[in-house]
């Protein structure tokens, strides 16, 4: 390598250490795919390419990200899982070699293929199309290492989406789970504070759960909650927030309305509910009900601690007073 070419291998080396430190920091892939259209060019002058991921659902290469304006962000250029051999056999392919295999049917450019790699295998590739690519080892170098730090930093903030999940989302009916609600009702509140807004909070509780799992057993009464689940989430706007608040107990968060509105809202979930029939093993069950207790912010609470409760005391009396019924927080003495 003559000086001018070291000084400018040099440079890159740098360039792709800054990558390296900004990916690693992203909390999504979209954020991500925005830090390498910056570098990705910069690190590989004159050329252009892309990155493909594997689709989680058919486990086809998709285009997620390219540079450039080659053939390679042409569908017919999309590494296929198939047959191409950088997929198959988990190591870069220089395609214009002679005696290389084609990525597909269809890839007739030159391009540097490289996987991208995490514990169980090729989940994507970093495709890299220039004249020169044949000819540097260094470029090919710097391509191998680029897709190393790619695919490290897209694994880890998948495997961190994965694990938050797991933390978040109750896994029985797919709602978001209490410690979810801990953190939303708190930036709801803030919200609803910088904007002189209200928030309505739902708190639900079927009634006579126990008597349903002790007569159509436990795997039913785990049916009628995906079900009720199914029946709120379908009830509410995608701007608000339902959660599995423990056990046969859920809470809607409503963002943004007033009192009047909330019972109203609450009055259409419990005829939902009451009108459902499901089915368990050819069995009809068709007398789920539901109690309600409902506070408004700041009317009946002006903290998640006390909007809980004004929605937990109107809860207890709806029950109190023969359930399948709504119980405003004003009706309780919270004014
Ligand atoms: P009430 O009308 O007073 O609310 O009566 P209830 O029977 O609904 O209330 P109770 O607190 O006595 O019983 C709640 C039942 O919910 C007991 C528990 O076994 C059941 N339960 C809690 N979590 C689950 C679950 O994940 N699956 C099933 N199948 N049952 C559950
Ligand atoms: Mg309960
Ligand atoms: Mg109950």
């Amino acid at each position: 390598m003559n000086k001018k070419d070291r000084l400018s291998y040099e440079k890159k080396l740098k360039l792709l250490n800054g990558m390296a430190m900004l990916i690693q920091s992203c909390v999504k892939e979209k954020e991500l795919f925005d830090v390498l259209y910056w570098y990705l060019p910069s690190l590989y002058p004159e050329t252009s390419g892309g990155i493909f991921l594997k689709n989680e659902n058919d486990l086809k290469m998709e285009k997620v990200f390219s540079w450039g304006d080659s053939k390679c962000i042409e569908i017919s250029c999309i590494p296929d899982t198939e047959f191409c051999p950088a997929v198959k056999r988990g190591r870069p392919v220089d395609t214009s070699k002679s005696d290389s295999e084609k990525l597909s049917e269809n890839c007739t450019g030159r391009a540097y293929c490289v996987p991208l790699l995490d514990a169980v295998g090729v989940f994507g590739i970093l495709k890299i199309e220039s004249r020169e690519i044949n000819g540097s080892r260094h470029q090919r170098g710097l391509g191998f290492i680029s897709a190393e730090f790619i695919a490290l930093a897209i694994s880890n903030l998948r495997l961190k989406n994965r694990l938050r999940k797991m933390t978040l989302i109750d896994p029985l009916t797919g709602l978001n789970n209490r410690r979810y609600l801990d953190d939303a009702l708190k930036s709801e509140i803030e919200k609803v504070k910088r904007s002189g807004s209200n928030l309505g909070v739902i708190m639900i509780d079927l009634d006579h759960f126990k008597e349903l799992n002790d007569s159509r057993g436990h795997d039913a009464g785990d049916k009628v909650l995906k079900e009720v689940s199914r029946t709120l989430k379908k009830g509410v706007r995608k701007s608000d927030v339902v959660c599995r608040f423990g056990g046969e107990e859920f809470i809607i968060l409503i963002c943004g309305g007033e009192y009047r509105e909330f019972l109203n809202r609450t009055e259409s979930l419990r005829e939902s509910i009451s009108s459902l029939s499901v089915v368990h093993r050819g069995d009809l069950i068709d007398f789920v009900t539901a109690s309600f207790g409902v506070a408004s912010l700041p009317e009946h609470g002006v903290d998640a601690e006390s909007i809980l409760k004004a929605a937990d005391k109107a809860l207890y009396t709806a029950k109190s007073s023969g359930r399948n019924k709504i119980v405003g927080a004003s009706e309780t003495g919270f004014m």
